[in-house]
């Protein structure tokens, strides 16, 4: 089973907040941005903008992964100017989200069913209606499902109900290093929408619970830990240096997420730091790699389309890492920040503004 950080953030996340211009407007892209919160949204739009930014990201990432070899000069970089491409791996039509969103879908319904609490059972009553049923799935059945998902939603489906001693069959296949994939990471920002105003530890346990479903290596629960933290901050209305701050501050257990954020010494250091500048495909199905090329989208631009278009563009497990830039970015800078294009252009639109509306309201509360 994961094992818990022994730093209490709590406190620091709760401390005073520092809330800059309200502007919406994309400011010019720029690399060496260290950019205060730029507009204030309310928990509402934070929490639609964080729901439409998985989606969005996950689509335009989605037709364009690559493997870890590949060659960067194949590749003609997306531009906000351009549509969402189809998804030819998959024959999915242009704007389908894939397993990110679906299951950032199913589990944001389990909190909307259970007004705001979460229930193991109901999440993987959710997950299995996804994988067995095509449910919150942008086609009529699920796909780009990942092999530890797989294993776990094939245990809990051949059981009837959400015991411990089916999450003990789950842990006995997959609480092995090799299996430290995004797969948990990917879905898990509406925890941090939710749970925003309880004690911080109680969200963290939460995100490690959800992750434990399908990747209980504590790798990957250490991830969707830090990043509900962050998500947490986001919705309190913390600044980009604060959040920076934060993760400077937090000590990760797992001795690979920790070397991969600790080159990070300062915001800027983003932009000059982050392996994927000379390795195209670098984020690969791997957590840590995943969450440092979402940070990287986050702290390197200071609007949502410039890195959601720096992140989708750099090789590798695009549509994973764009859905968790688009979960932390879509919180920070809200639904308006998103280009119109891409909401618009979003397969199941109106599954995804149903969810994302009652997630707001619970966000709200
Ligand atoms: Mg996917």
């Amino acid at each position: 089973m994961a094992s818990s950080p022994t730093h209490d953030p709590s406190t620091s996340l709760h401390a005073g907040t520092s809330l800059s211009s309200t502007s919406k407007t994309p400011a010019p892209p720029t690399d060496n941005a260290a950019p205060l919160n730029p507009a204030s949204p309310t928990l509402a739009e934070r929490a639609r903008g964080a729901i439409y930014g998985v989606c969005c990201c996950d689509a335009l990432g989605a037709p364009v992964m690559t493997d870890f070899t590949a060659d960067k000069t194949k590749h003609k970089p997306i531009t906000l100017a351009e549509n969402y491409r189809p998804v030819t791996l998959f024959n999915a039509p242009p704007g389908s989200f894939t397993d990110d969103g679906s299951m950032t879908l199913a589990l944001a319904t389990s909190f909307i069913a259970d007004n705001g609490k979460y229930s193991r059972s109901t999440v993987i009553e959710n997950f299995k209606a996804w994988y067995f049923d095509g449910k919150y799935s942008s086609l009529d059945y699920a796909f780009d499902i990942g092999g530890s998902t797989s294993t776990a939603m094939r245990t809990w489906g051949e059981r009837v109900d959400a015991s411990d001693q089916t999450q003990e069959k789950v842990d006995e296949a997959l609480n092995i290093e090799r299996c430290s994939g995004n797969g948990s990471l990917m879905r898990c920002v509406p925890v941090g929408l939710v749970m925003h105003t309880r004690p911080l530890k109680e969200a963290q346990r939460v995100a490690r619970e959800q992750s434990d479903l399908t990747h209980p290596y504590s790798r990957c629960a250490d991830a969707c830990s830090l990043y509900t933290a962050l998500v947490v901050g986001v919705m309190k209305g913390k600044s980009k240096q604060e959040l920076f701050d934060f993760i400077s501050d937090f000590d990760i257990s797992d001795r690979c997420l920790r070397k991969n954020i600790a080159k990070y010494t300062t915001i800027a250091s983003w932009a000059t730091n982050y392996p994927g500048l000379n390795h195209y495909g670098y984020c690969g199905g791997e957590v840590a790699t995943t969450l440092e090329t979402a940070l990287f989208g986050f702290f390197t631009t200071d609007n949502f389309a410039d890195g959601a278009l720096k992140v989708v563009n750099s090789g590798g497990d695009t549509d994973t890492a764009g859905a968790v830039y688009g979960g932390l970015a879509g919180a920070f800078y809200g639904y308006d920040a998103i280009p119109d294009h891409w909401v618009k252009g979003l397969q199941r639109s109106d599954l995804i503004k149903d969810v994302a509306s009652k997630l707001g309201k619970l966000a709200e509360m």
